[in-house]
């Protein structure tokens, strides 16, 4: 498979470490508010991912974390912690807002079919693992303490910045601020890996002790100690939205190698944005879309999936409800063909060749489901074999195909159908259209044919 690596700025062949293996580690949601149709991009887009290397043969071990705690609402060490914030805002405890979030986050995974990942791990199950790694940087003299903070020491790695291509003195000028907050920061661009329970964080409602006191961790700590805990030292891919590229990665990766003297991440995978309406979402702009807006509009959620794969996962995507509308039809297309199809017959060897071909040039879904309608439309393929290869292709796409209701005809339909071929024979068109509204409205569509009416 072949692999945009951010770090390289190139496609790459795609090997794990390990044969057969893949290690894959996803930031996952900072639970301080909903899950909004961006997220819903970059974890479908993980999930096309993963399901794609699971049917190349790879055993996945995808890890994400859940941040419930130190996520500082800008990326310099300014600001609130997100969820501090909005436990205040909404008069909860952060335990509660981080309970209520994340199950709001799981329900629209649910709702969109992204596989659980193997392992779910909440940064406050992890401080110790956390700590462990500060300690070891302040040990290799990497990190240094102040009255307010242990920071990483950025001019210690001489290959800080190298994710984004970014100089130290470009970073200096962005994040300038800090100094004022905490006079014995050595350098501007350094990061907070633990923050003391002092100063403007003297009340902070989540705390944990450790060597330096009271305090809890930096947002970018977690991700580093929780994927080399649970995928070792060096992981394969590591993905995350495009905004994480110049400041939480670029900071996981110096945290890690400094620590460890290895390579953090073999494929850095990054998702790029999606804006609605062309412009950034945002609550006070009310473009802030979230599943709930979606099922308002009648439209089946999965049919997101199906949008997000028209378009490769590293351009950026612009929504409106227009284009969601519009795919609605084709994955309703693909749900009729699902309802009047059960027998499973072969799977077609040069569409399976074809779709993967296109999921292996780097994840080109686009081209996998151009594969996937030249299928149905392939009058030389039959209707079984055709449906066993949708029923594999879906094992990526994920549109939950195996489960959409078979087409059968109920016995009120039945009567229906006879009393309308005897109106319309007694051409009784007024009673004969009564009696399609009546179909209609139990949800079949109403066909004339020579036969007399045919349901579909
Ligand atoms: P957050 O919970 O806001 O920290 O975001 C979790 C993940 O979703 C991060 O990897 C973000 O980059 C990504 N994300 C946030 N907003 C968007 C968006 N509008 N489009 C795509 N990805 C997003
Ligand atoms: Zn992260």
């Amino acid at each position: 498979m072949k692999l945009y690596n951010t770090k390289s700025r190139s496609i790459e062949e795609f090997t794990p470490l390990t044969d057969g293996i893949v290690t894959m580690y996803a930031c996952g949601p900072t639970v301080y508010d909903y899950t909004h149709i961006g997220h819903m991009k970059k974890y479908i887009g993980d999930d096309v991912l993963r399901r794609t290397l699971t049917l190349l043969g790879y055993d996945v071990k995808h890890v994400m974390n859940v941040t419930d705690v130190g996520h500082l609402s800008d990326d310099g060490d300014e600001g609130e912690d997100k969820l501090e914030k909005g436990a205040k805002k909404e008069g909860k405890t952060v335990w509660d807002i981080a309970a209520f979030y994340t199950d709001y986050f799981h329900n629209t995974m649910n709702a969109v079919n992204v596989l659980p990942p193997t392992i779910e791990a909440k940064a406050t199950d992890h401080i110790t693992e956390m700590i462990a790694l500060v300690e070891k940087l302040v040990a290799e003299g990497i990190a240094y303490e102040t009255a307010h903070a242990i920071y990483f020491d950025v001019t210690k790695d001489p290959h800080y910045g190298e994710l984004s291509g970014q100089k130290l003195s470009e970073k200096e000028t962005a994040a300038r601020d800090d100094v004022v907050i905490d006079p014995d920061k050595k350098n501007p661009a350094d990061f907070s890996l633990w923050f003391k329970r002092v100063g403007k964080f003297a009340d902070h409602a989540m705390y944990w002790p450790s060597p330096w006191g009271d305090g809890f961790p930096g947002w970018h700590i977690e991700c580093s100690a929780m994927a080399m805990h649970y995928l070792g030292e060096t992981i394969d891919i590591h993905t995350g939205g495009i905004d994480h590229v110049p400041v939480h990665h670029e900071n996981e990766i110096a945290q890690s190698e400094c620590a460890t003297h290895k390579q953090f991440v073999r494929y850095w995978v990054h998702h790029d944005f999606l804006n609605v309406e062309g412009e950034k979402m945002s609550k006070s702009k009310q473009n802030f879309y979230t599943i709930e807006d979606i099922v308002a509009r009648k439209i089946n959620p999965l049919a997101t999936r199906l949008m997000f794969m028209q378009t490769s996962y590293r351009k950026p995507m612009n929504f409106t409800w227009d284009s969601l509308d519009t795919v609605n039809q084709q994955f309703k297309k693909l749900q009729k063909f699902a309802a009047h199809h059960d027998t499973v017959g072969t799977i077609s060897e040069t569409y399976k060749a074809a779709f993967i071909d296109g999921l292996s040039d780097d994840l080109n879904t686009a081209k996998a489901i151009a594969t996937m309608w030249e299928l149905l439309g392939d009058n030389t393929i039959s209707e079984e074999d055709k449906w066993a290869t949708l029923l594999m292709f879906d094992t990526v796409l994920g549109l939950q195909l195996d489960q959409v209701e078979k087409f059968s005809i109920s016995e009120e339909a039945s009567l229906l159908v006879e009393a309308r071929d005897k109106a319309r024979a007694e051409k009784n068109y007024a009673e004969s259209d009564e009696f399609r509204r009546q179909l209609e409205g139990l949800g079949y569509e109403v066909l004339d044919t020579a036969e007399g009416t045919k349901l579909q």
